[in-house]
């Protein structure tokens, strides 16, 4: 199945639902960091948050989405935008932890309990918005709910999930957000309370061969959604030998000299994609003149 997420209204618009089958985005950025099991499924749900929310914005809009913990992931970093573009990246990609208590994937255990989650958006204004919470949580999901909440002062349930193959590659990766509006009336806020807590895990229903639709019928406890997107999503990285030749010409003429001198050559990689980009020693020596406003 192909990733997509869809975007609906249900109970005469008064709830907002947002679903993404994410899979082959997961199983990209695993592919590209090498993830082992706990880090697969740090990183994953939070790429599957990321699509969630970027996809609130339009689509040249984007934003970063910060888990800064204190367990051994080290930081989580995801960017994402309004078209379904997504790319991140985990500071310690080799985490194997023993499952928690509940036999799962100890998410919170590489997140830790105790940091920072911050979301910065670019909307083509002149100052970001910029947002933070107290990680409550280290599942994440929890986190981005308690972000909406506090932060942007949006009633929400997020579920996020992924299931990782015994080889650390990824099983399925899936995620729903849902959004009560102001007016919304009690029965329909514990009806879908109550379905949350009855439906199984979002990546088990993905790898049952449900769609984001069927899911969030499920969810809402309602066949009567109103579809206002479908939107194909993708792990995409914009990153490309000239940005990072920028970058070194950034650095000044004189550490560009050192590079060739001491290095004969340089290599970026690129944090978010894994992408390696080798520069030679002619290629700095025209960096380098650049550097020197040379063009
Ligand atoms: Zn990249």
């Amino acid at each position: 199945m192909e990733d997509y997420l869809i975007k609906a209204l249900a109970y005469d618009g008064y709830v907002r639902a947002y679903a993404v089958q994410a899979t082959n985005t997961v199983a990209e950025a695993q592919k590209r960091h090498d993830t082992w099991h706990t880090s697969s499924a740090a990183l994953g749900r939070t790429l599957v948050g990321g699509l969630l929310l970027g996809s609130t914005l339009k689509g040249e809009d984007k934003l970063t989405v910060r888990i800064q913990g204190d367990g051994p992931a080290n930081g989580i970093v995801v960017d994402a935008n309004g078209k379904g573009e997504v790319k991140g990246y985990i500071q310690n990609p080799h985490l194997s932890l023993p499952l928690n208590e509940a036999g799962k994937i100890d998410v919170r255990g590489a997140v830790g309990t105790q940091g920072m989650f911050s979301v910065t958006k670019d909307l083509g204004l002149k100052e970001p918005f910029s947002g933070q919470t107290p990680i409550v949580s280290g599942e994440i999901a929890e986190d981005f709910t308690y972000y909406l909440a506090i932060s942007e002062q949006i009633p929400s349930a997020v579920g996020l999930s992924v299931l990782v193959n015994t080889d650390d590659s990824i099983k399925t990766a899936g995620g729903f957000m849902i959004q009560i509006m102001p007016g919304a009336d009690e029965e329909t806020i514990s009806k879908i309370e109550e379905q949350l807590k009855t439906t199984p895990r979002i990546s088990t229903l993905l790898d049952e061969g449900l769609t984001p639709e069927k899911i969030l019928e499920g969810l809402l406890g309602t066949s009567e959604l109103n579809i206002l997107e479908k939107m194909p999503v993708q792990f995409k990285c914009d990153c490309s030998k000239e940005k990072f030749g920028e970058a070194i010409i950034a650095l000044g003429a004189e550490e560009i000299q050192a590079m060739i001198d001491e290095d004969h050559g340089a290599e970026a990689v690129c944090s978010f994609c894994n992408n390696k980009y080798e520069y030679s020693e002619a290629e700095l020596s025209e960096l380098k003149a650049e550097a020197l406003g040379g063009k």
